[in-house]
């Protein structure tokens, strides 16, 4: 039998949803969009909605980030449920996830590198050269731990885009959940912190979309259940290039011009901003009709400013 920790908290069944920004740089166009449509859909049902800051990558944390991406929220109107959570404060859950996937053997320390795969010939899915590693001969630190994946075909139905199917080991390979500079993946660590959460329903933008079958497997094997998956399109500029803090898109100012902007990009039957008296207005108004299934069905949309 596998050791689970889900009888330690009872899975929510009402409407949990959440925001999860990385701490890399201000709140700009493409984040608040991901904000929006999982906080309208969250209110919308009636639901939670929380704000977790994803600062587990040290490196990539900009000082102060954090701060600016919520005075922003809250300088747009949002209105978080519970506190503020960090995933720095959480590197015990972390540490027990992957305990328990050592113990049941569906993780193994890799000790390749980039360089030397690539000498090999290996530059695309990684081959599971390492599987056969055993933990008791790891001397060192030197090494990553890569999760064993599964030959099945997974599928989830998104509620916004078409169904996605993959094969793990041909599509994905064996994926990294703890980095060889000792650090827990984006993967895991947003799959226990979605279930400590009790996070029913993922609103969140379409890079992460190739993200949510690994997250579907760890959740398996963790003995979690899966939430409900939808993937916004991507706001890209003129210049094509994807709308986010690594191509300094240009910080937003929370006005109703832009919130009402970011309805429409979202494919809300919205009005003009001079229709609404307030930010509060707008929201009121957004919420209530609120309809996920006018979001547009593509990876990407055009934006202008
Ligand atoms: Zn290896």
């Amino acid at each position: 039998m596998k050791k689970t920790n889900s009888q330690h908290i009872p899975y929510q069944e009402h409407y949990r949803g959440r925001f999860a920004p990385s701490p890399s740089g201000e709140l700009h166009f493409g984040s608040l969009l991901a904000a929006m449509a999982s906080y309208a859909d969250a209110r919308h049902h009636q639901g939670d909605w929380l704000v977790r800051i994803d600062d587990i990558d040290s490196a990539r944390v900009v000082a102060g980030s954090d701060k600016h991406i919520l005075s922003t929220l809250e300088a747009c109107g949002f209105q978080w449920d519970e506190g503020i959570d960090y995933q720095s404060q959480h590197i015990e859950r972390y540490q027990h996830a992957l305990d328990l996937l050592q113990q049941n053997h569906q993780c193994y320390p890799c000790t390749c590198s980039r360089k030397q795969l690539k000498i090999q010939g290996y530059t695309g899915i990684y081959p599971g050269l390492c599987r056969a590693n055993d933990w008791a001969t790891m001397k060192h630190n030197n090494y990553a731990i890569r999760l064993k994946v599964s030959n099945k075909q997974m599928g989830f139905t998104d509620r916004i885009q078409q169904e996605h199917q993959q094969i793990l080991s041909q599509d994905v390979g064996d994926f990294i959940i703890y980095r060889r500079d000792q650090v827990f993946s984006y993967q895991l660590s947003m799959v226990v912190d979605d279930f400590y959460s009790g996070i029913t329903h993922v609103v969140r933008g379409y890079d992460l979309v190739d993200s949510t079958i690994k997250q579907m497997y760890l959740q398996q094997l963790l003995g979690y259940p899966t939430p409900i998956y939808a993937h916004i399109p991507l706001a890209i500029s003129p210049q094509a290039l994807k709308l986010s803090k690594l191509s300094q898109a240009k910080k937003i100012t929370c006005d109703l011009k832009t919130l009402v902007q970011a309805a429409q990009f979202l494919g809300q039957k919205i009005l003009i901003d001079t229709d609404f008296e307030n930010k509060n207005d707008f929201w009121q108004y957004l919420i209530r009709h609120w309809d996920i299934n006018t979001v547009p069905r593509m990876e990407k949309q055009m934006v202008l400013y």
